[in-house]
């Protein structure tokens, strides 16, 4: 049996911190790992900057509830359900995915918790553990299961390389060249096809 593991933004969703800074026009929530690679740092400029602006997770999450899933993303998420058990591993925090899940039909998913307190204030955030995504496809081998997973950039590419067929979909440049043996996927036709020569693979 093949679990099929799917990184969730720029594979199935936009970027959620991108377009909630477009759409606040908070420029400065644009930053991301490139920007400041330390994740703790970045995340607590984040928090910092929604408490200067007086944004609570209510006032985020409205604004993620009029994002939109991919073009064709929903469409390509029931065909993998068909032959696949699906499951959703992803960096982002259950409280903003839960708006666009409900779009793609609540496919499970495997990422990190944000604190808020009563007024709704983002207080803190909670990993669930470093290097998730690796240690799920690490987990369902122990399980007997085979995966084959799909991401688009540099924090997945652990979880490509663990998985027994790893495929890229709309990688930036750099990840293709760091990342050559990843087959690179642009469309969901080509991502179709590229799970079903990952299952010959695993036959
Ligand atoms: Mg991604």
């Amino acid at each position: 049996m093949i679990i099929a593991c799917l990184d969730l933004e720029g594979v199935l969703v936009p970027e959620i911190w991108i377009n909630v800074a477009e759409r606040t026009g908070i420029d400065a929530l644009r930053m991301t790992t490139r920007d400041e690679p330390d994740y703790d740092v970045l995340m607590g400029k984040r928090l910092a900057i929604l408490d200067e602006h007086g944004l609570g997770l209510p006032d985020i999450q409205d604004v993620i509830g009029t994002l939109s899933p991919l073009e064709g993303a929903p469409a390509f998420v029931d065909w993998l359900r068909e032959r696949f058990q699906v499951v959703v591993l992803s960096d982002t925090f259950y409280e903003f995915a839960a708006p666009l899940m409900r779009q793609l039909g609540f496919p499970t998913l495997f990422c990190h918790r944000l604190v808020a307190d009563g007024k709704g204030r983002v207080t803190d955030y909670r990993l669930r553990m470093p290097d998730q995504k690796r240690a799920a496809v690490k987990a369902f081998h122990g399980l007997n299961f085979q995966v084959i997973a799909a991401g688009d950039s540099y924090n997945d590419t652990s979880m490509l390389g663990e998985a027994d067929a790893g495929i890229l979909f709309r990688p930036p440049d750099n990840v293709i060249e760091e990342f050559p043996d990843f087959p690179v996927t642009r469309t969901y036709d080509e991502l179709r096809e590229a799970f079903l020569e990952g299952e010959r693979r695993c036959a």
